[in-house]
C-alpha cells in the first residue's frame, strides 16, 4: 500500500492547485485523473471557448476594419482551422500543466479513483493510504426532463466543441455565461442565433441594468431572444433539423440546439472527513472559485465568498462583483453609472459600448457592474477595494493612467 500526505481525486483547477500548493509545503501528493489533466476548465470549458471566441471576434472585427483603414479583401472563415487552433492551444497548455505537475513532484495516476473512506483511495485495484483526501471531481452538463442531450441535435457545451462545420441557425436554451458566450461566438461567425431564456431577462444572475444592456447589444447584433419563455419540447425533423416548441406557442426550426441550462455535480455521496471542493462542492461553479477553495484547503489562506467576481467574455466583456441594484432597498444606497463612450480610449479602440456602474453606501463600495472592453481586468480593482474596505474618498486619491478604461472606474467613483 502506497502512503501519501495528500490524495486528490480530480485533476481540474481545484485538484491541480491543491497539488501544487501542498507540494510547495513539502507534502507528498498523489493526484488521480480519469480523463485529461486540466479538467473541464482547460479541456472543455474556459480555455477552448475563449480561444474560439477570440477567432470569432477577430473575424467580425476584420469585416468592419475598412473604416479603420484596413482593407481585408477575400476575408473568409476556415472553421476547421479555428477548431484545430483551439485544439492546439488546449494541447499546449495541457502539456505545460502535466510537466509542471511532474516537476512539482506530484505523483499523477491517470486512472479513475474511488474514495473508500477518510484515508483510503482505490485506483486500478491498488489502495493508496492518505493522511488527507480532497475530492475535486467537478461537474457535468445538465439536461432538462423534457429535453435530453443526444449529441446530434441537442448538444451540450462538451458536444459543441467537437463541431466540424458551422450551422446556419442555432437555438440556445439558457442565457447564463455559457449560453451568452456561445451566442456571441456563433453570431460573430454569421450564424443565425435564437436564445430561449425562462427568466425575465438575459443573463439573469447579473445586475438588471447589465442584463438590459446585453439585450440591447444582442438586438444590435441581430441575435434574437425570448425571455420569460421556456422550451417545452423538441422534435427532430427528417433527421436533419430540430423543431423547438416554446411556452408562448411558437415553434422554431434550427440545425441544432445548444442546451446550456446549468451543470450538475457528478458525485452525490459524501464521506465524512474528506474535503469536497471546486464544482463538486456545488456552490459557485467557476474555475477561480475552485482555485481559491483549493488554496484555502491546503494552505489555510482564506477568501471572501461574497467577493468572487463573475466575468462574461466577448465584446464588450461583462464583469461584476458584490451586490446588484435589485439586491438593495430603494433609497438605501448611492449609484453612479459612467458611460464607456465618454472615455477617449474607447474611441481609439472603436469599442464605445458599455458602462461602469458602482453602488455604494456611506462611502464604501457595495458592488460594481461593468460592461466594457477589459471589464475582466477592471473588476479586479474593485474586488481589491471592497475586500480591503478602502473608502471611496481614499480611492479618489489614486491616479489612473490615461487613456485607459480604468478611467471609467475613476470617473464613476468621482460621482459618488
Ligand atoms: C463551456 C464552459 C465555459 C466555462 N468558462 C469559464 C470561465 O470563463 N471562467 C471560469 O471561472 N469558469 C468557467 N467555467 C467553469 C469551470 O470550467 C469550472 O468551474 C472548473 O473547471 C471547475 O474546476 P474543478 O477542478 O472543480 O472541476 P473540473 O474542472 O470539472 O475537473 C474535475 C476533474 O475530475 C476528474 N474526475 C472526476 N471523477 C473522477 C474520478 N472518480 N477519478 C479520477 N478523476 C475524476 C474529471 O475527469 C475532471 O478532469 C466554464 C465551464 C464550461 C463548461
Amino acid at each position: 500500500m502506497e502512503k501519501f500526505d495528500l490524495g486528490i481525486v480530480g485533476g481540474g483547477p481545484a485538484g491541480y492547485t491543491a497539488a501544487f500548493q501542498a507540494r510547495r509545503l513539502g507534502k507528498s501528493v498523489v493526484l488521480f485523473e480519469k480523463n485529461a489533466i486540466g479538467g473541464v476548465c482547460l479541456n472543455r470549458g474556459c480555455i477552448p471557448t475563449k480561444t474560439i471566441l477570440h477567432s470569432a471576434e477577430l473575424f467580425e472585427e476584420m469585416q468592419k476594419a475598412a473604416s479603420l483603414g484596413i482593407e481585408a479583401d477575400n476575408l473568409r472563415l476556415d472553421f476547421a482551422k479555428v477548431i484545430q487552433h483551439k485544439d492546439e492551444v488546449v494541447e499546449k497548455l495541457r502539456r505545460n500543466l502535466e510537466l509542471a505537475l511532474k516537476n512539482s513532484g506530484t505523483v499523477v495516476v491517470k486512472e479513475f479513483a474511488e474514495i473508500l473512506d477518510e484515508h483510503k483511495i482505490n485506483s486500478g485495484g491498488q489502495i493508496y493510504e492518505c493522511e488527507k483526501i480532497i475530492s475535486a471531481t467537478g461537474s457535468a452538463p445538465s439536461d432538462l426532463p423534457s429535453i435530453k442531450f443526444d449529441g446530434k441535435f441537442i448538444l451540450s457545451s462538451d458536444d459543441i466543441l467537437e463541431l466540424k462545420t458551422l450551422p446556419k441557425k442555432i437555438v440556445i436554451i439558457g442565457s447564463g455565461a455559457i449560453g451568452t458566450e456561445w451566442a456571441r461566438i456563433f453570431s460573430s461567425f454569421g450564424v443565425e442565433v435564437v436564445i430561449v431564456e425562462w427568466a425575465s431577462s438575459l443573463l439573469p444572475s447579473a445586475d438588471f441594468e447589465v442584463s438590459k444592456r446585453l439585450e440591447r447589444i444582442f438586438k444590435l447584433k441581430k441575435i434574437k431572444f425570448y425571455t420569460s419563455t421556456s422550451a417545452e419540447k423538441v422534435e427532430i425533423v427528417e433527421n436533419s433539423s430540430v423543431d423547438v416548441f416554446l411556452s408562448n406557442g411558437e415553434k422554431i426550426n434550427a440545425d441544432f440546439i445548444l442546451l446550456a441550462a446549468g451543470r450538475k455535480t457528478v458525485n452525490s455521496e459524501k464521506i465524512i472527513g474528506v474535503s469536497y471542493i471546486g464544482d463538486e462542492a456545488g456552490e459557485i461553479q467557476l474555475a477561480h472559485y475552485a482555485i481559491r477553495q483549493a488554496i484555502k484547503e491546503t494552505t489555510g489562506i482564506s477568501y471572501q465568498k461574497s467577493l468572487i467576481p463573475s466575468v462574461i467574455y466577448g465584446c464588450p466583456e461583462i464583469a461584476w462583483v458584490g451586490l446588484r441594484e435589485q439586491d438593495l432597498e430603494d433609497g438605501s444606497f448611492q449609484k453612479s453609472l459612467y458611460p464607456i463612450s465618454a472615455l477617449g480610449k474607447s474611441h481609439c479602440d472603436n469599442c464605445i459600448e458599455g458602462f461602469v456602474k458602482i453602488l455604494s453606501r456611506e462611502g464604501k463600495i457595495l458592488g460594481a457592474h461593468i460592461v466594457a472592453k477589459e471589464a475582466s481586468a477592471l473588476i479586479q480593482q474593485i474586488v481589491i477595494a471592497i475586500q480591503n474596505e478602502i473608502p471611496i474618498g481614499q480611492l479618489k486619491e489614486v491616479c489612473f493612467a490615461h487613456p485607459t478604461y480604468s478611467e471609467g472606474v475613476f470617473e464613476s467613483l468621482l460621482n459618488l
